[in-house]
């Protein structure tokens, strides 16, 4: 079966048809540029440029595959987690597209999509795989049981996800928003043992309470910190050495919990996906460390890792093959979708 596959949570609208495993189209259209001056994205502005954004994607997408509307066998959309605004644009759109074409929809989980993306590019699943899905919104380890069915969420951020973290460090050193890739860069110039920056949840009974969930804004006070102390007394101090420190506190805690969790379930193979997946420390130590560990890690190219519609195509794919009941028509959005629901029921 065919199938179409929306994104529109956030600031990207996406379109991809997939078939099986095979990715036959990805377009993504981005309203990144117009938050840019705002430092931040502006709900509304995203919603309509959602709306702009909706006909014309999903027009170039079936023209780039040389197919119709009518090819399409079903659509899935991501409806939640995500901005509300956003979220209902698109699946408003999806259930027009479902009722019109006379094919079933599937209100899908959008970080679960972060992780199932990956099956288009490195092949099916094993049966028991753990994904780490960092973006600017998330930061979450899943045991993933099985992509369509059985996800279960064993952490998240307490506060900041790690690339919202990143941001702030960025303003905090002064470079643009968003800046995530700014500081990557710079701590590529620093010593990553240059500063002590604390490893949030990983001590103690803190470590008992919260073995795989993640806190970043204590990490990014300290850094605050070590910023104004340096400025008020006028001791000299290297910005990369900051960025490379805050780097390493971050990737180190995100791939030990990652490597501890993978030691306790007795999974073989890690995923990491989302946009901070960019992150070049990240990938340096996951590589490393898993590699030590005889885990397979496997990492979609970057295009895949950030919004876009392969991933909910890929998701609604794996719902087809495994026999999953469609959402009912009268779907609702929810911006706070658990990650133990890869879809929405069928309504009963
Ligand atoms: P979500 O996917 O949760 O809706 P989003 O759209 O903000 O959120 P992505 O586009 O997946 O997330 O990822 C962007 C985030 O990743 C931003 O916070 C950005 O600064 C950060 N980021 C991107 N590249 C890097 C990098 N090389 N190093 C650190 N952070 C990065
Ligand atoms: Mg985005
Ligand atoms: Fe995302």
């Amino acid at each position: 079966p065919l199938v179409l596959g929306i994104e529109s949570t956030c600031d990207e609208t996406g379109f991809a048809l997939v078939r099986g495993r095979e990715l036959l189209v990805d377009v993504t259209a981005s309203s990144m540029d117009e938050h840019a001056r705002f430092g931040g994205i502006v709900p509304e502005v995203a919603s309509r440029a959602h709306l702009e954004a909706f006909v014309p994607t999903l027009t170039e997408a079936l023209a780039r595959a040389g197919l119709e509307l009518g090819d399409v066998d079903a659509v899935a959309v991501a409806s939640g987690p995500g901005l509300v605004g956003s979220l209902t644009v698109g699946t408003a759109g999806a259930k027009a597209l479902a009722v019109a074409l006379g094919v079933p929809l599937y209100g899908v989980n959008h970080v679960v999509g972060h992780a199932a993306v990956d099956e288009l590019v490195d092949g099916p699943f094993p049966e028991r795989l753990l994904a780490l899905v960092v973006s600017g919104g998330h930061s979450s380890l899943l045991l993933v049981n099985d992509i369509a069915t059985d996800v279960v969420e064993l952490g998240q951020t307490l506060d900041d996800a790690a690339g919202e973290a990143f941001d702030k460090v960025g303003r905090l050193l002064g470079l643009p928003y968003p800046g995530g890739p700014h500081v990557d860069r710079l701590a590529r110039e620093g010593d990553p043992d240059a500063i002590p920056f604390p490893r949030g949840l990983s001590k103690g009974r803190e470590l008992q309470r919260h073995p795989y969930d993640f806190s970043f804004s204590g990490l990014k006070t300290a850094v605050a910190r070590y910023l104004e102390a340096h400025e008020d007394s006028g001791e000299p101090y290297s910005r990369a050495d900051v960025a490379a420190s805050f780097s390493e506190a971050v990737a180190d805690v995100l791939v030990t919990k990652t490597l501890r969790a993978a030691r306790l379930h007795e999974v073989g193979t890690v995923v990491i996906g989302g946009g901070f997946s960019a992150n070049s420390r990240l990938r340096e130590l996951a590589a490393e460390r898993f590699a030590e560990a005889g885990i397979e890690l496997r990492i979609p190219p970057i295009r895949y890792c950030t919004d876009n519609g392969a991933m909910i195509a890929a998701l609604g794919s794996a719902l087809v093959r495994a026999g999953v009941a469609p959402s009912p028509l009268d779907l609702a959005v929810d911006s706070q979708m658990p990650l133990s629901l890869t879809s929405v029921p069928a309504s009963v």
